[in-house]
């Protein structure tokens, strides 16, 4: 029998989720019944794809430089994809910026709505001020220093340091190239294997998928409360997703003029990446399906997926960037905390900073917007309540700055793929050929 194409299944359980977290949510004790039993599913889901990002960076980034069999070509990759990170955030911020100020969402809010926001969610905000400030003091070089591990085995022991993991294997596989080949070959058909056994596990995983997104999503219903807020915020929220599409129309369009790829080519190759982006808030755990994806159906070399797609992930975050901006300037407008030009040109900085410092897990964004809101001297009061202000909608804000975050990686992978040749027409040619009977 003919199955359907795996993003419009992963479609339809995230619909059903919906739908079935909405229906549960009219019985008495419906909610239990989600929580209990539905939401493991999810759960599970997340720490499968958890469990295989460690090793599938270490593998296939070892296996990546490997193949790439000299340096330069490394430094040249590296070069472009850096340039390309940082051209595509700083672009997003300025389209926060623009759309904010074209909206002015914060001008539509009322006081009261300002002041009841505030004491619904202001306890939950002082831990959020003080993790940031805890990151903020830590010295200006600090991040180049935890990027670098002192033991490899306690830095694959945590999801959280995957860029120490990426600096080990950078480090080894470019040994790797130096060594006599004859002593190099045993690693780096070890490394092979692994790598396609870790891209096979992926496969294994993702047949779980539409069922892991049904019970996420629907797990999501029952937990959200108190939505009569999403409309007092619409106009934010509005604002955040306008320009979340503009930097997607921006990556489909720079896809087209440089790579010559359709937008419906590309999109059909990184959909099922950007609907777990979205189901999970995460890129850290959309990353095995977003390389699977990358190299498998947008045809970029696994040279380049293994260095860019990991990389993009801990540090590119062309969505959270985005958000942060529009969220400091919604903030400054609703509490009539006036900014000017050279405030908005700070904003461009510290949220590019930012994004680079914010882990890719549900959430991190707002943490890291502290780091934006105090650079523009907003006031230790103002920015609890700031914060208070945008908590009732960042779970939907995040789902969807995850989703960009993931295709501005997928973006940047097939844009220097193209630029050094490693672009090729996909291996499967019939679409998710893998899962279907
Ligand atoms: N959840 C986002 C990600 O993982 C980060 C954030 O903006 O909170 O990409």
């Amino acid at each position: 029998m003919k199955k359907l194409a795996l993003h419009w299944q992963i479609l339809l359980g995230m619909i059903a989720g919906v739908i079935f977290g909405f229906i549960m949510l009219q019985f008495d004790g419906g909610r239990g019944i989600v929580i209990d039993f539905i939401k493991p599913l999810g759960t599970i889901f997340i720490k499968l794809l958890k469990l295989i990002a460690i090793p599938l960076i270490l593998a296939s980034l070892v296996k990546g430089i490997s193949d790439l069999k000299d340096i330069s070509k490394l430094s040249n990759i590296g070069l472009r994809t850096f340039g390309l990170y940082l051209l595509t955030t700083v672009i997003a911020i300025t389209v926060g910026i623009l759309v904010v100020n074209i909206i002015q969402p914060g001008e539509s809010i009322s006081n009261e709505t300002v002041a009841s926001l505030t004491q619904t969610y202001e306890g939950d905000m002082s831990t959020k001020v003080e993790n940031a400030i805890a990151q903020k003091t830590k010295g200006k070089l600090q991040f180049i220093v935890d990027m670098v591990p002192s033991n490899i085995f306690e830095a694959s022991s945590s999801n959280r340091n995957m860029l120490q993991v990426i600096f080990f294997a950078l480090f080894f596989g470019i040994s790797l190239l130096l060594v006599k080949p004859e002593k190099a070959k045993p690693m780096i058909a070890f490394f092979d294997s692994l790598n396609e056994i870790i891209l096979k596990m992926v496969d294994l995983i993702m047949l779980m998928a539409p069922y892991a997104v049904f019970a996420l999503l629907a797990a999501l219903v029952v937990d959200t409360t108190n939505t009569d807020i999403f409309s007092a915020l619409a106009m934010y929220a509005l604002s955040v997703v306008i320009g979340l599409s503009v930097m997607v129309t921006i990556y489909v369009t720079a896809i087209k003029v440089y790579t010559k790829k359709s937008p419906s080519f590309f999109f059909k190759g990184i959909s099922p990446a950007q609907l777990l982006a979205f189901s999970t808030s995460s890129s850290a755990a959309t990353l095995p399906v977003t390389m699977e994806r990358v190299e498998e159906h947008l045809g970029v070399d696994s040279e380049v997926t293994s260095f860019v797609c990991p990389l993009g992930a801990t540090i590119n975050m062309d969505g959270t960037s985005l958000y942060q901006a529009v969220a400091a300037i919604f903030i400054c407008q609703a509490l009539d905390f006036d900014l000017s030009f050279g405030a908005q040109l700070t904003i461009v900085l510290t949220a590019t900073l930012a994004s680079i410092g914010s882990a890719a897990v549900p959430g991190a964004g707002m943490i890291m917007l502290v780091i934006v809101l105090e650079s523009i001297g907003l006031p230790a009061d103002k920015l609890a309540v700031g914060l208070a202000l945008i908590f009732a909608v960042d779970r939907p804000l995040d789902m969807c700055r995850t989703v960009t975050n993931v295709t501005g990686d997928a973006t940047v992978a097939m844009l220097v793929g193209k630029s050094v040749n490693k672009l090729n027409a996909p291996e499967t040619k019939n679409w998710d050929d893998h899962y279907k009977e």
